[in-house]
């Protein structure tokens, strides 16, 4: 991971800290091509009551309708929190390339734990237990205090 990963893992928590803004769970996701250009960004929508929509997600379906296989093998997927096993499905099956997370899920799930949340209804896994030939980095310590807070912030108001 270098400072050009860090630059878009902080666009990632801008994000996600606009989605806590609308009161939306604080995620957020940036779609970067293999020459370096930020292509889509999106945080959760998931407070109308829709549970599948994730920013990485929307990325996977972005990804198929906008990019050949190629320039979809060549993206990087930059993301505040690991995705979730249906996301990382997602980006599996459309073939997208390196995923760069900020937080891991076994970060959230233990911050979620201290905060006394209930666990969620699909499993959390590794984003390779899903996508065993995933190119994976992450977590990034310089963001872990702010994406904790931002969490803390959701659940605790
Ligand atoms: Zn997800």
């Amino acid at each position: 991971m270098d400072d050009r990963d860090l630059l878009h893992l902080r666009r990632c928590v801008e994000l996600a800290a606009r989605a806590l803004e609308k009161g939306d769970q604080p995620f957020g996701s940036v779609l970067v091509s293999g020459r370096g250009a930020v292509l889509f960004e999106d945080h959760n929508h998931v407070a109308g009551g829709d549970h599948t929509r994730h920013p990485e997600f929307e990325i996977a379906r972005w990804a198929a309708a906008n990019m050949t296989p190629q320039e979809r093998a060549a993206a990087t997927v930059y993301t505040s929190g690991e995705h979730c096993p249906m996301c990382a499905a997602a980006h599996g099956w459309v073939g997208l390339g390196r995923i760069v997370y900020a937080a891991s899920s076994e970060q959230l799930g233990e911050w979620l734990g201290e905060l006394g949340v209930p666990a969620p209804p699909v499993a959390t896994l590794p984003i390779r237990a899903v996508v065993p030939d995933a190119v994976v980095d992450g977590p990034a310590p310089a963001l872990t205090a702010e994406i904790r807070a931002l969490h803390r912030r959701f659940h605790t108001g």
